[in-house]
């Protein structure tokens, strides 16, 4: 035995990888934005979460070369010791004020956002209770924390209760996805926030796909239902509508506090990169100035919900910019990944394990910035092999 068997006895991605069926790592060689170079060719971008089309807006990308000019590349160590800058202060006043609560505090990823609060607020004795199809990072989060972790089916309050009661008097705090990543539906805060009352819970909203789309000027899922009072914790990551790469988490005063003292994935990691927060603080600016590019997200959301339902598409619990396409098993997903990546279209298609065998995805998400021909267009495609491969 050897420790290398596992990684040569994993033949499934070599195998599609023969079959030119692989959709993974493919390389982009141009900015992110509506069309996108693909092995040299122009690709229709599908499958982006840069929701509101910022990561090439000329302000924040001007934000980012000024911080640069000013702090150079990178801060050569964390927030904890060595590596915090007046802009990072700055960032985190935007992100609570963005959210309604008192205080943020920045992390390099959102990854690391979620596992640095989760890991340090719930300890040993305590609970974790997370919704089946809460992101890695939260189950990551959830695994590194001495806590337990309880889960309930998706968005299913019934199963929550069940967990709760089994659970009345010891602390808990509920994880939800504010905006699930594959599914695209909204969590049911309002009978979440409820339940947690009852049986006396902590509430964290995961807002990774949330902000820039629901609630007011795109500040996320609790304002979306008027509940931001309800919700303990807001976690929020600057990868998807925010144009960067980072995260944050924000909350009251006591949270911050403690975390900046007790999560580890904060102080022993090297701080956002003085460019990241400047383009986060630029991007949270435009959120606010420019309204419009909300409210035309939405139209494009509403034009390709209402087209691919029309086609006869299935597309779950959808109610959001990403819609998931379900089309059955992983080789349907593939060649139908194949296809459109002929025509010239990027999607990302959602296989096991993340979804059931004979469920698998064809994951499309919209941006603000995408024209009515570019959607006429891949409606046209979409309907054509999704009619080919009978999926429709
Ligand atoms: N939470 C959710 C729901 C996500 O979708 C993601 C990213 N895919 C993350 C957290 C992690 O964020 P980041 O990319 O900033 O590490």
């Amino acid at each position: 035995m050897n420790l290398y068997d596992k990684c040569k006895n994993f033949t499934e991605a070599k195998k599609i990888q023969k079959l030119g069926f692989y959709p993974y790592f493919r390389v982009i060689s141009s900015e992110q934005d509506t069309e996108v170079i693909v092995n040299g060719k122009k690709t229709l971008m599908l499958g982006s979460n840069s929701y509101l089309g910022l990561t090439n807006h000329p302000k924040v990308k001007e934000a980012s070369i000024n911080a640069i000019k000013k702090y150079g590349t990178g801060c050569a160590g964390s927030r904890f010791l060595n590596g915090t800058l007046d802009i990072h202060i700055e960032l985190e006043e935007k992100l609570a004020e963005l959210v309604s609560k008192d205080s943020a505090l920045a992390y390099s990823t959102g990854f690391q956002a979620n596992l640095g609060v989760l890991a340090t607020i719930v300890v040993r004795g305590e609970y974790l209770i997370t919704d089946k199809l809460d992101h890695a990072s939260i189950i990551d989060g959830c695994r590194l924390s001495y806590g337990k972790m309880l889960r309930f089916n998706h968005n299913d309050m019934n199963d929550l209760e069940r967990v709760l009661k089994n659970v009345k008097d010891t602390p808990k705090l509920i994880i939800i996805d504010g905006v699930f990543s594959m599914e695209g539906d909204i969590a049911k805060l309002p009978e979440i926030c409820k339940l947690a009352e009852k049986y006396n819970a902590q509430v964290m909203s995961d807002d990774a796909h949330a902000l820039g789309v629901i609630g007011k000027n795109g500040s996320g899922t609790s304002d979306h239902f008027g509940l931001t009072d309800k919700v303990d914790i807001i976690m929020g990551t600057f990868s998807k509508s925010l144009a960067s790469i980072g995260g944050f988490i924000a909350g009251n005063e006591l949270l911050m506090h403690y975390l900046k003292h007790f999560s580890r994935p904060l102080i022993f990691s090297a701080s956002l990169p003085p460019a990241s927060a400047a383009s986060v603080i630029a991007a949270i600016e435009i959120m606010k100035s420019e309204p419009e590019r909300i409210e035309k997200l939405w139209k494009n959301t509403r034009k390709m919900q209402k087209g691919f339902k029309e086609m006869g598409y299935d597309i779950g619990t959808s109610e959001t910019p990403i819609i998931p396409l379900h089309v059955g098993d992983m080789m349907t997903a593939f060649k139908m990944w194949k296809m459109l990546a002929d025509e010239g279209i990027f999607i990302n298609p959602v296989i096991p394990p993340a979804v059931p065998p004979n469920d698998c995805l064809i994951r499309t998400s919209f941006m603000s910035t995408h024209t009515d021909k570019q959607l006429d267009f891949a409606l046209d495609k979409f309907e054509k092999i999704g009619k080919k491969l009978g999926v429709i």
